[in-house]
């Protein structure tokens, strides 16, 4: 086998045409590991490669580079994913870049005969992602220089854009709005619709599908490209290294990047590098025995990371046992699981997106977000390496028709595995290259949960406040299980000794690669949000926070006990929070006792059962009923405070608000909305939701 697929890279090399492929990319030499990939360098990997978007495409020899302002990798994803088509289809030279890696002064000398494709999400209020800060600033300011003087500056530019965006925030998908708005200000020349995503309406991945078709032709007439008959080109060379064991010490078994492998992780702590960090405590906070909500603390006090109460704190979760087994199974590479492979981009812009020599089982477990909702597109591609024709025929059909997709697999939360396992009725899927599953499934990603300590009182301490997901769906044996939340629960369960409810706990590989997680640790970052109490502690804040939505507005609350212990005046703090029932789900009720001791009538907690009375009660109910009050702290220039669903509590939150500074302030609704508009604008109306 190993010939075989040094054969397939060699030829590959060869196809590729350069002899420059083994010379230009020096990484290959000087590393001892001649296979090792440039991610294991962690964050070196970015040194001395060029931030000039022409000479990388022209010396890459590209005509289409897809840029990705990316959060949680979907955009990301959808931009691999049009590079790939845009490949197989139209022979379009493509490249996939990240916008942080890119300087945009030159975006003027992009030739008109090439394309540049913008993906890019809108996060949070109407922001760019993180990696999208500086081109967003950058395009949309208010005289972006570019180096040569032409006017309008853009005039040869050709782009493509699409957005991912949720129709349930203020700001729908106002990145891809804003930038095609820029980019055309400044004479760029805009192919197809700005396609735009809906999280909010769950349509995301069927607007990009319907987005892409007409966008492919009018980029094809505008570049007179030649649809051809698609075929497959593997992205990444797979070696299995016969020298080398699960156990030898340059393998990587799950570790993030080089100083992990080595054992000495090292700051800073981001989004590339994790720090994993111990538990000091972990319980459970509802007292019923189908629903789980975890209080876990992680103690950052051996690192140099820092939060400010009101941040964000991302796990970095490992697959199930169970589903990771499941994957290899239908694979058939369950016999190989502890093979270790090289895995090599077979074209320069390529990034392998773990760092390698590596096991097939390592990447499955902590690479690829094995257990999400597969795409009607990616059953599509794999039909083609069905293992017979029954099987090819149906999965041509999911992959083809909406609305049989949508019945078959996604009111089931099938993931990919599990499709492939019915569709194939067992039968194992051997002929897809590893490289399409590297290329169609996108990389495991954090999940972020809002802090719910203080960093007054524990600067070094983070809490986090989960509600574990698991779902019972009609139609399907086992419940649905979320990934990280399931993780933290088996986590908490070892650390306490509790016996694991399901074999799904027990499964998870909790000590981590070569045990290093084990004495209950868990790689985690921080990620700071502009979610913050008021400087001045004297002013009065509304908090409105059901359900976990709570868990920042707990960091607030003992923020401002404290500072009421150190003798501060501290202003009048109003908590509306939202649960089912008082004996089941009322997170935290003996510290709101607590903190009342402190805060005296300057702390009032509202509380909305919905399942208690005959009639559900919701906090918006109860925001209603305090109308008077609410206007007057607001009046008294009080901060506004939303945490939790955004689908639907945030705002009917909002449309609430509008209501009672209508009714109160004898103002029209559109005079109230404005209002709540300009507070949003000025922060004192904050959200927090997801
Ligand atoms: P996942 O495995 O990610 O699944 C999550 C959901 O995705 C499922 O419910 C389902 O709807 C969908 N899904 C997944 N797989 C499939 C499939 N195969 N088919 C169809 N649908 C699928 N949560 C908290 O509990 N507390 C917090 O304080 C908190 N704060 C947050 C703050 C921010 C800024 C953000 C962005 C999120 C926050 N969350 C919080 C949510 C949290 O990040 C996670 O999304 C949540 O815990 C679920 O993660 P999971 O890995 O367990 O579930």
């Amino acid at each position: 086998a190993e010939l075989d697929t040094l054969d397939i890279i060699v030829l590959a090399a060869i196809l590729l045409g350069t002899v420059a492929y083994f010379t230009k990319g020096k990484l290959w030499g000087v590393t001892k590991d001649p296979y090792a990939s440039s991610l294991a360098n962690a964050n070196g990997a970015k040194a001395g490669k060029t931030r000039n978007l022409i000479e990388k495409m022209d010396e890459s020899g590209k005509n289409c580079i897809i840029f990705y302002g990316s959060q949680t990798g979907t955009a990301e994803d959808y931009a691999s994913r049009l590079a790939k088509e845009g490949k197989s289809r139209f022979g379009l030279e493509t490249m996939v870049a990240d916008l942080e890696d890119y300087d945009y002064e030159n975006l003027d000398s992009v030739p008109s005969g090439k394309v540049v494709i913008f993906v890019l999400a809108t996060y949070g209020e109407g922001e760019p992602t993180d990696n999208a800060v500086d081109f967003y600033e950058f395009i949309t300011g208010d005289t972006p220089t570019f180096t040569e003087d032409s006017d309008p500056p853009l005039a040869n530019l050709n782009f493509v854009a699409f957005g991912l965006g949720n129709n349930t925030y203020e700001h729908y998908n106002s990145m891809v709005r804003n930038v095609t708005k820029a980019l055309e200000k400044l004479g760029a020349h805009r192919i197809g619709e700005a396609g735009e995503g809906d999280d909010g309406a769950g349509t995301m991945e069927e607007d990009f599908l319907a987005w892409k078709d007409p966008m492919w032709k009018a980029l094809q007439e505008k570049m007179g490209l030649e649809e051809r008959e698609a075929v497959y080109e593997p992205v990444f060379g797979i070696v299995e290294r016969d020298g080398l064991t699960k156990d030898s010490p340059e393998v990587y078994l799950g570790e993030p990047n080089k100083m992990h492998l080595d054992g000495s992780p090292k700051g800073p702590f981001n989004a590339h590098n994790p720090y994993i960090a111990p538990i000091s405590k972990s319980y459970e906070l509802f007292s019923v025995k189908d629903r789980n909500c975890l209080h876990m603390e992680v103690d950052v006090s051996g690192s140099n990371l820092s939060y400010q109460t009101g941040d964000h704190i991302a796990v970095w979760p490992t697959n199930p046992g169970e589903e990771v087994d499941r994957f290899l199974d239908v694979l058939g590479l369950t016999g190989k699981r502890n093979t270790v492979i090289s895995v090599k981009a077979l074209e320069p812009t390529a990034k392998v997106p773990f760092p390698t020599p590596t096991t097939y089982d390592a990447v499955v477990r902590y690479h690829m977000e094995i257990c999400s909702p597969v795409s009607r597109q990616f059953l599509a591609t794999l039909a083609a390496f069905a293992p017979d024709e029954e099987t090819k025929t149906e999965m041509a059909k999911l992959g083809g028709d909406k609305d049989y997709f949508h019945q078959k697999v996604n009111v089931h939360h099938l993931n990919i595995a599990r499709v492939l396992q019915t569709v194939g009725k067992g039968k194992k899927w051997t002929n897809v290259p590893f490289s399409a599953l590297i290329e169609g499934v996108t990389k495991l990603q954090p999940r972020y949960y809002s802090i719910s300590s203080s960093s007054l009182e524990h600067p070094k301490v983070i809490s986090i406040t989960a509600v574990v997901e698991s779902q019972h769906l009609p139609g399907r044996e086992d419940p649905f299980k979320g990934v990280a939340t399931n993780y933290l629960l088996a986590l908490k369960e070892k650390q306490n000794g509790d016996p694991s409810p399901t074999p799904f706990g027990l499964s998870y590989e909790i000590t981590g690669p070569r045990n290093r997680y084990d004495g209950i640790h868990v790689p985690v970052h921080v990620r700071h949000s502009n979610f913050k109490l008021p400087s001045d502690p004297t002013k009065p804040i509304i908090l409105v926070g059901p359900g976990t939505g709570v868990a920042p507005f707990r960091g607030f609350v003992r923020e401002r006990v404290k500072q009421a212990q150190n003798g501060e005046t501290v202003g009048k703090t109003i908590l509306f929070f939202g649960c089912r029932k008082r004996s089941e789900d009322f997170l935290y009720e003996k510290e709101w006792e607590e903190a009342k001791k402190v805060l005296g009538d300057n702390f009032e907690l509202v509380v909305a059962f919905s399942r208690e009375g005959a009639k559900k009660v919701y906090v918006q109910h109860l925001l209603k009923q305090r109308a008077e009050e609410i206007n007057d702290l607001l009046l008294k220039k009080a901060y506004f405070y939303v945490c939790g669903d955004a689908a639907n509590m945030a705002r009917e939150v909002n449309t609430v608000l509008g209501q009672i500074l209508a009714e109160k302030r004898g103002i029209s609704d559109s005079k109230a909305e404005e209002i709540v508009k300009n507070m949003r604008a000025a922060n004192q109306y904050q959200e927090d939701v997801w």
